[in-house]
């Protein structure tokens, strides 16, 4: 595959942008949907409660039981290092998008980016994400030999999400040993997919998908929850769903493909994209897709994605019962709030690493088992 578009010419081509990128707090006008939100949650005085009064409890239990069945009280931790914020494409969704000028952006050396897995390391996290927009700068060699200095000097599993590239080049990664790679839909509408996607195409990614599933590799895909055109309004399109809307195209699609691991992000706004005005999914939407999601695919890795996390731990930690993943960004401080997918993601004043150890204690205190060694790569449901 050729890339047929190429970058701006006022992105810089260095390594790594020695600026420290500001953090930039949650636009105001999100603030009261969070908050808003959170208090919904948390004012309940158990997920169970919650659904509850919205009438899900059976739908929730089932869910619970199900990830109980599969993976105990594990929770799994994937460190991950967001290494660039250059994109090449352009979805209307993402604060990444090559038109968002607005954008400090960043590059880190692969140097750099052995060094943020060494932190994932030593936490004692199992796995590496290495994530970037679609950024052709880091040539396939270089990659390769990223994924083999991790898993030759480190001992990780490596899942890389660097979107669609070659069959070629996907080969060369597998046979440098990377474990796993993270690929979303993000949407199976077709249509929606090309106004979302501009520059890419549903059969496009989806051969991308396939190509990696023939290699080998565990391969992750899933949605983003609540896109336009797919939802309308929250509740009301939750109705929907049940007699076949988006969701359940959706979760069909994926059954189908029979992912090892299946995120469901809710769709967050971002203030520098054409969706800046359209809102989230509410947040007894997004448990309720989670329950559904763990249903269709029971074993499953779910990952409680870092957008629903915006909501507090408290939050997050209510989802493992249905989710089973938590990926903790240790992307270096200097740069890590540059990757603005959607605002207040990496917006927190810690450091990376106290940041996941507080997150890994906190799980802990919950009641949940957080596995070590081989147990703590959380390798897909087949190959336990
Ligand atoms: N560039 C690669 C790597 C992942 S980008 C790719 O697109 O495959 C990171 C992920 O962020 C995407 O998969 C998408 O699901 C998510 N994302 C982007 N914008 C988002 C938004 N506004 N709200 C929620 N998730 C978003
Ligand atoms: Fe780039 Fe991925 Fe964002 Fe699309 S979702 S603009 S490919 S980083």
């Amino acid at each position: 595959m050729s890339r047929a578009y190429a970058c701006p010419a006022t992105w810089s081509s260095a390594v790594s942008d020695p600026a420290v990128i500001r953090l930039k707090p949650l636009p105001l006008v999100l603030r009261p949907r969070y908050q808003y939100m959170k208090q919904v949650m948390t004012t309940q005085s158990s997920t169970r409660a919650f659904f509850a009064s919205s009438g899900d409890e059976a739908l929730w239990e089932q869910a619970r039981a199900l990830r109980e069945q599969y993976w105990g009280r594990s929770v799994f931790f994937r460190g991950i290092v967001e290494f660039s914020s250059y994109c090449e494409r352009n979805c209307l969704y993402c604060g990444l998008r090559r038109e968002n000028m607005a954008l400090a952006r960043y590059r880190l050396s692969p140097e750099e980016i052995f060094r943020a897995a060494s932190d994932v390391h030593d936490l004692g996290i199992g796995t590496v994400v290495l994530q970037s927009g679609e950024d052709s700068f880091y040539d396939a060699r270089t990659v390769a030999a990223l994924a083999r200095r991790i898993k030759t000097e480190l001992g990780l599993a490596v899942t890389l999400s660097l979107g669609e590239r070659s069959t070629e080049e996907y080969a060369l990664w597998r046979a440098a040993g990377a474990d796993r790679y993270l690929l979303k839909m993000e949407t199976f509408l077709e249509a929606n997919f090309r106004f979302l996607r501009p520059d890419s195409s549903p059969a496009a990614r989806a051969a991308a998908y396939a190509d990696l599933q023939k290699l080998g590799f565990e391969c992750g895909n899933g949605i983003i929850l609540g896109l336009p055109g797919e939802t309308g309004e929250t509740d009301e399109a939750d109705e929907a769903d049940e007699t076949g809307g988006a969701l359940a195209i959706h979760l069909a699609a994926l059954q189908k493909l029979a992912p090892s691991m299946l995120a469901i992000s809710p769709f967050i706004p971002h203030p520098d994209t054409p969706l800046a005005d359209h809102p989230s999914p509410e947040l007894p939407v997004i448990l309720r897709a989670m329950a559904r999601a763990r249903i269709a695919l029971p074993s499953a890795h779910i990952p409680v994605t870092s957008a629903l996390g915006l909501l507090g731990d408290d939050i997050r930690i209510k989802a493992l019962e249905v989710g089973d993943v938590l990926m903790p960004s240790l992307t270096p401080e200097q740069v890590r709030a540059g990757y603005s997918i959607y605002p207040g993601k990496n917006d927190s004043a810690e450091t990376p690493v106290s940041r996941a150890k507080r997150l890994m204690d906190a799980v802990a205190r919950a009641g949940f088992a957080v596995p070590s060694g081989p147990a703590g790569r959380g390798d897909a449901w087949k190959a336990q």
